[in-house]
């Protein structure tokens, strides 16, 4: 599928006089449309609740707008716990989903009432000793082991992650949660990531629900909720299928009634944990050419850098790229498209046949509104872009401002070495 930017070469010229670029821009039409879709899809399901994974799009701008559509928070650090506290999510709104957890998370994750999903049996006694006693209600992160592969090739290996508790010790675990006085329990699992195909969550549903139907003749407990996690992916390459929602929650439905309905196990809610799904293809990345090169490659250097989207660099990832006011020329040059990391890594395309890119032009990375902005970093002193909201009714919207100097000198204002420099 052809992919379309959400802003033409004019609205960029428009925005760059008031911010220059790099930045980060995100749809708040697409994002809400988006939303509402998943929110239709399991509207079979009373409970359903999509929790957002903070990680990925971490602005609480964007946490209001997905509040508003009726979404939660799932957190996994103490920051993330503290911006949906500020955005006005508390309780059951928060799932706390995390791994390797300091104390101190637990005990405010405890304290904001927020569902806590225990990444390993050995967590018990330390979340006892965090809140005093046991919350009311616990999840348990499950992981079988084992690769995990969907009929069309796509798989991914449980066996190697670090996260979750074998099924024998989430037994083990919710039969001495039960007799701690642990009343309401969930499940949890997030088992292959970026799956683009219609597949996975049904797939992965139903070996949830089959567990569930094993929790309930091993421990006497009928599970409250499920939650699938993350992992419904998005098409970053144009021949890609998008995932089809509709049909997800069609598939998930069609097993809940064959597995949990038919062993007289009732009313569990269904949640999600998506972070690409519900921000990805809705934010965009949005650099200038500021040079070009012509040694034993075609380089075209930009100003934005792997510190501002580190997914290519950090895993090879595609990310498509349109040079906008160009989008019908003829694709006959073949570029590396590069930032000024003293990095080699520091590429956002390499090879890539796009038409031919002058000194000026604006090039529109896609896709980079989940896990884009959020992995940012400060390598070679460089800083953080603004993050933009293209608002419902058009105009935009600051949401975040660029790191300063200051801010990344900040950390050394105990004492007066850079004064000259945070004044
Ligand atoms: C990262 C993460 C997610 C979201 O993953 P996506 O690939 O963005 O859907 C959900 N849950 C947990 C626990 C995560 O770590």
């Amino acid at each position: 599928m052809q992919k379309i930017p959400f802003l033409t070469l004019d609205k960029v010229r428009e925005i760059v006089k008031t911010y220059p670029t790099p930045w980060h821009i995100y749809d708040e039409k697409g994002i809400r449309e988006n939303a509402k879709k998943l929110n239709e899809a399991f509207s079979w399901n009373k409970g359903f609740k999509e929790y957002f994974a903070v990680k990925a799009t971490p602005n609480p701008f964007i946490m209001n707008i997905l509040k508003e559509c009726g979404c939660g928070m799932d957190c996994s650090s103490m920051t993330e716990l503290e911006l949906s506290d500020a955005c006005g999510f508390s309780g059951k709104d928060i799932m706390f989903s995390s791994n390797e957890t300091p104390i101190e998370e637990f005990k405010f994750a405890n304290e904001l009432g927020a569902i806590i999903n225990l990444d390993d049996i050995t967590h018990i006694e330390y979340v006892e000793k965090a809140c005093g006693k046991l919350p009311e209600t616990m999840s348990a992160r499950y992981n079988p082991g084992g690769v995990f592969t969907m009929s069309n090739g796509i798989m991914d290996n449980p066996g190697d992650a670090k996260y979750g508790m074998t099924p024998d010790q989430i037994i083990e675990a919710f039969n001495i949660m039960k007799s701690k006085g642990v009343k309401y329990f969930g499940i949890h699992a997030f088992l292959a990531s970026n799956t683009v195909t219609n597949e996975y969550y049904p797939k992965l549903a139903k070996e949830l629900f089959e567990f569930a139907v094993r929790i309930k003749n091993e421990c006497g407990i009928c599970v409250s909720f499920i939650n699938l996690s993350g992992g419904v992916g998005i098409p970053y390459t144009p021949d890609q299928e998008p995932n089809d929602i509709f049909e997800i929650g069609k598939g998930v439905k069609k097993v809940y009634d064959e597995v949990l309905v038919a062993n007289g196990i009732k009313d569990v809610a269904i949640f999600t944990e998506l972070g690409r799904y519900m921000l990805g293809p809705y934010g965009a990345l949005v650099t200038e050419a500021i040079h070009e090169k012509h040694t034993h490659k075609e380089y075209i250097g930009v100003d934005a850098c792997a510190v501002n989207l580190m997914r290519p660099a950090m895993y090879g990832a595609y990310h498509h790229l349109s040079v906008l006011g160009k989008e019908e020329e003829i694709a006959d040059r073949t570029y590396d498209i590069v930032g000024s990391l003293c990095e080699n890594n520091d590429k956002f395309a390499i090879d890539r046949k796009l038409p031919k890119i002058d000194k000026g032009d604006y090039i529109y990375i896609h896709d980079t509104g989940a896990h884009g902005f959020s992995m940012g970093y400060n390598y070679n002193g460089k800083l953080r872009s603004a993050e933009l909201l293209l608002q419902e009714g058009g105009s935009v919207k600051m949401i975040r401002r660029a790191e300063t100097d200051k801010d990344y000198f900040a950390t050394f204002d105990f004492c007066n070495i850079l004064d000259k420099y945070l004044k």
